[in-house]
């Protein structure tokens, strides 16, 4: 079997110089995969810093509201810096300093993986660099001031579309030229081995929770464990301690943008295609000519043109269920979480919420659906407002 695969996903696509990087990094993680001391370290943070466990909590009013299945939310929300991010993070850069690292790099689209990265790097004293597309430091102002008032440089990055993508082109060349000294933290379940088996490593520690608090609650599992999907991070973190568990059904839902029809959507399970870019062999979206095709979401989080390997194994194998909601699902859903419950989500959950919206009055009242919350909303109100044609500031 080869370990850099799941199933004929993922590998190692890579030019001779990040080949050389990518062995001392598998070789490292491979390590401290066994390494007790790590784990405690990790889990210590986990907890101290990043506000572990994060909470199971049961919608009753949502639930009463839908008619049908009981809604619980994994509330990822309420880790320190607002998102499931900073659990990769923090064992990343825990890694790093074991590496003998004094300096960590990362990509960013809309900034959330950036500040928390930024974040943990101020937490740890160690240099930080933040590779984002121009259009996004624009777009993205307010978290641009945030990676620096944390003592990160950020660096515009002017090639190709000046987004994402491109950001990760960019740091993967700023990591091979500094390898001595940079350890280069990819923010979620993709990109060349080791990184997708590692992040998921790091975000597994969701389920592993979900887990426990279910039973705890309910004395059974759920039937159906729902997360969205950017490049798959939160959602393989949710499923992960459930692959096994056959009954219950796992659901990733990606971005439809404005309708899976149109070419203004990110619905990479839906649409794409088999490809290898960013070191790995996936499903990318891509154009007539065999490019990686431009993609858009309401959400930057979600606004990747491809999906992690393990995912598209999960998919092939028939595991896992991926289906996309439109922007105007996705908005719809966040106003309803909000007023019904109190709780505003972030957009790129409230595409998983959607569908949560969706299914539940379906289903009887006996059955359970955990989705995962994975970020908050604050930083998405702006936008939604402009969205609805409301003109706030920033
Ligand atoms: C980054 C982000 C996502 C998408 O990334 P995944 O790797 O697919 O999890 C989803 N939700 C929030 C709140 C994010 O910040």
């Amino acid at each position: 079997m080869d370990k850099t695969r799941f199933g004929i996903f993922g590998g190692q696509y890579v030019g001779e110089t990040v080949m050389s990087a990518l062995d001392e990094l598998s070789e490292q993680y491979e390590k401290i995969s066994n390494d007790p001391s790590f784990w405690a370290e990790y889990n210590e943070l986990l907890q101290n810093y990043a506000g572990r466990p994060s909470l199971l909590y049961y919608a009753k009013k949502l639930t009463k509201e839908l008619g049908g299945a009981k809604i619980y939310l994994k509330r990822e929300d309420l880790n320190h810096t607002g998102s499931h991010k900073i659990n990769n993070v923090l064992g990343q850069v825990i890694l790093a300093k074991r590496m003998g690292k004094k300096r960590v790099i990362a990509e960013t689209g809309a900034g959330q993986h950036g500040v928390a990265t930024a974040t943990v790097a101020a937490l740890f004293g160690m240099e930080c660099t933040i590779f984002m597309g121009k259009e996004d430091t624009i777009r993205q102002a307010l978290n641009v001031y945030r990676m620096k008032l944390l003592g990160a440089e950020v660096v515009a990055v002017t090639s190709g579309t000046q987004t994402l993508k491109d950001a990760v082109n960019e740091a993967m060349k700023e990591w091979v030229a500094r390898i001595q000294d940079t350890y280069y933290v990819i923010g979620s379940a993709m990109g060349p081995y080791p990184y997708p088996k590692m992040v998921r490593d790091f975000q597994k520690v969701i389920s592993q929770e979900i887990k426990q608090q279910i039973m705890q609650a309910e004395g059974r599992l759920p039937d159906i464990v729902c997360a969205c999907i950017g490049g798959g991070s939160n959602a393989i973190g949710a499923f992960y301690e459930f692959i096994n568990d056959k009954s219950v059904r796992l659901v990733g839902i990606e971005a439809a943008g404005k309708g899976v029809d149109t070419d203004l959507h990110a619905a990479t399970m839906t649409k794409g295609t088999q490809a290898i870019f960013h070191g790995m062999k996936a499903y990318f979206v891509q154009n007539e000519q065999g490019n990686i095709a431009p993609v858009y979401s309401i959400s930057a989080g979600l606004d990747y043109p491809g999906v992690g390997p393990e995912h598209c194994n999960l998919r092939d194998i028939g595991r896992a269920e991926y289906y996309a909601a439109t922007d105007d699902q996705a908005v719809n859903a966040f106003e309803v979480l909000s007023r019904s419950e109190g709780i505003i989500p972030a957009i790129e959950s409230s595409h998983a919420l959607a569908y949560v919206l969706e299914q539940a009055p379906k289903m009887s009242k006996d059955k359970i659906i955990v989705v995962n919350l994975s970020g908050r909303g604050d930083k998405d109100v702006a936008h939604i407002a402009r969205y609805k044609g409301e003109d706030l500031y920033e």
